[in-house]
């Protein structure tokens, strides 16, 4: 099958017209300033994400039109207005004043997608603090780790999600209120000594807020992302993201007001909050939050039951669905959807080519990452499609191939460093007190991605892979220091080594190696047990999927673990320059 081109298709033909329906002119004449117009900004000066997701939309129409509608998981179903989520949040804003937080003070929420979720984010904003969301997967080592990096001040969480992590908590001095959402009482005695509860809390604030006149480059929100080295490191955004977040939610997802959106990326990883929270509000959209995570059949009744128009979802995602089949969709009418969209991982061109015969559409792959806040590449309801590539850059953003040393571009079709021009709305404002690894990002004028890629003669961007040993697995990046932290922990283990291993569906898993320490065998069962150890400190997410024994690791001569050897004799590769591998 021909892959080479999807043709635009023809604009008077779709249910909507597109936002962005001439991508060239938009290039050609864009400024940014256009978009803060379009924006409101806060009443007495200033600019918050919050304000420009929920309450500015209470001057219009959008007051009483509902913003947030949730599934539970057992088919449970919630609708709030735009209206409500301001009184919501406004309560939220009045609970974090009464326990004396104040602008800037980091603020973590770890739990299931719940309505008290959204609440909490834009309570959080509107207090001018920072907000921490969490993978609800993780294990007690990675949440350690961030709420112990950003000194966070409240942790908002379940009583099953705190019941996980209980060992770390009194190991969090900065850690000054654990307060505990129970969903329409979900579980029988909630609280531990010492714990508030969210609901009286709630029951208790006013529903009047005046929102803290916070300025654009005012932190808002923080995600952990992992490096090669070291422990993840906290990304902070600021409010001005907001610009990026309402463009690219404009353009790329064509949210708009009609629409029903469906994110199905989860709150703790960048897709979930700038896309799962402030697009398609700050678009006034109507959003479906869906608590439950994958299932082929749930996932395409959910589209058929709420009339699903725009979805984003991710490759993982797509290709667990292809492998469904397609008698599975056919059991649904899934022809309200509009415009689908992927992130996270390279989409491979058949799943985009499958979107034509499935959903009638091709899947719009888009690239960006958390520290670039918001899309940066992306394919448009009105152009073409070249499937496999990540699209063309949004208007008003300057990515290009660079050679890193140099800084220079490189011509069409060389492979080379992504990079992006400086600033940005979206750009990350930091790694959390670290600074130099914050300005080891930036080179001859360039923020790099730790992305390789080429781009073709039409602009459009093409991945070739990562440029370190970061593991992308299902969409999240894995560091292979956390993973090999952890399995060092275990008795047995004396060295680990982690790599990500090519897989079909989740694009690559974790696959670590270990030498045993003296008085240890390997066996099936030691193996076993070191899986099982690794899932309950990390999140199965981030555990190895496999692990194998070797006597020693393949290490430098100054002690470091070779990950790229290991994974070029995995892989049946050559294996390189191995010039400063310790001889044995
Ligand atoms: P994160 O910061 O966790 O959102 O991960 C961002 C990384 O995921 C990028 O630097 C890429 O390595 C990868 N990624 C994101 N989107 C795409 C895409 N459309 N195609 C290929 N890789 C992607």
């Amino acid at each position: 099958m021909d892959y080479s081109v999807i043709a635009k298709p023809d604009i008077s033909q779709l249910k909507a017209h597109p936002n962005l329906d001439d991508y060239a002119g938009a290039r050609a004449s864009f400024q940014w300033d256009s978009i803060r117009k379009e924006l409101d900004g806060l009443p007495g000066g200033g600019l918050n994400l919050a304000y420009e997701a929920v309450d500015r939309h209470l001057k219009t129409a959008r007051r009483t039109k509902t913003a947030l509608i949730w599934e539970g998981k057992n088919g449970e179903e919630e609708r709030y207005t735009f209206e409500q989520m301001a009184q919501q949040s406004n309560r939220f804003a009045n609970v974090l004043t009464g326990l004396g937080i104040q602008k800037g003070d980091r603020v973590f929420i770890f739990a299931e997608r719940f309505p008290e979720l959204y609440f909490a984010v834009f309570g959080t904003l509107k207090r001018g603090a920072v907000i921490g969301p969490l993978f609800s997967a993780f294990g007690p080592d990675p949440v350690k780790d961030r709420l112990e990096d950003s000194g966070a001040k409240v942790l908002i969480t379940t009583p099953d999600l705190r019941e996980r992590v209980k060992d770390i908590l009194p190991q969090l001095p900065e850690l000054k209120h654990i307060v505990i959402m129970n969903k329409n009482g979900r579980f029988k005695d909630a609280l531990q000594p010492g714990d508030l509860n969210f609901e009286d809390l709630m029951a208790k604030a006013s529903d009047q807020f005046q929102i803290e006149a916070t300025q654009e480059t005012d932190y808002s929100i923080m995600h952990y992302t992992s490096g090669t080295t070291g422990k993840p490191k906290g990304a902070v955004h600021c409010h001005r993201a907001v610009l990026g977040h309402y463009a690219t939610g404009k353009w790329a997802l064509d949210l708009q007001d009609q629409d029903i959106y469906w994110c199905t990326a989860d709150p703790g990883w960048v897709t979930g909050t700038s896309y799962g929270i402030s697009a398609p509000w700050t678009n006034g959209a109507t959003q479906l939050i869906y608590e439950g995570g994958f299932s082929a059949n749930r996932w395409y009744s959910l589209i058929d039951k709420y009339k699903v128009t725009v979805w984003y979802t991710a490759p993982t995602a797509i290709r667990l669905l292809m492998k469904a089949g397609e008698a599975a969709v056919k059991r649904h009418d899934v022809s309200s959807l509009r415009h689908i969209c992927s992130v996270g991982e390279p989409l491979n061109p058949e799943a985009v080519v499958w979107g034509t015969r499935v959903f009638d559409q091709a899947i719009h792959d888009n690239w960006w990452q958390t520290e670039t806040g918001h899309i940066l590449v992306a394919n448009y309801p009105a152009m073409d499609v070249r499937p496999g590539s990540m699209g063309r850059p949004i208007p008003g953003v300057e990515v290009a191939i660079v050679n890193v040393e140099t800084g220079e571009t490189l011509p069409p079709g060389t492979d080379g460093d992504l990079a992006v021009k400086p600033p940005w709305p979206g750009m990350f404002q930091g790694y959390w007190r670290n600074e130099a690894m914050y300005n080891s990002k930036f080179k001859n004028g360039w923020y790099i991605t730790g992305d390789r890629a080429h781009m073709d003669a039409d602009g459009y961007f093409w991945f070739v892979g990562r440029t370190d040993d970061v593991i992308n697995t299902a969409g999240h990046l894995v560091g292979p220091f956390e993973v090999e932290s952890a399995l060092i922990e275990h008795p047995a283990v004396a060295e680990a080594g982690v790599i990500g291993k090519p897989d079909p569906i989740a694009m690559e898993v974790v696959k670590a190696f270990v030498s045993l320490k003296d008085g240890y065998e390997p066996s099936e069962q030691l193996r076993q047990e070191l899986m099982r150890f690794a899932r309950k400190k990390l999140a199965a997410a981030v555990a190895p999927r496999e692990i194998d024994f070797l006597p020693s690791l393949p290490k430098t001569r100054s002690g470091k673990i070779m990950r790229r050897l290991l994974k070029a004799r995995e892989l049946g590769l050559p294996e390189g320059d191995t010039s400063t591998l310790e001889e044995d």
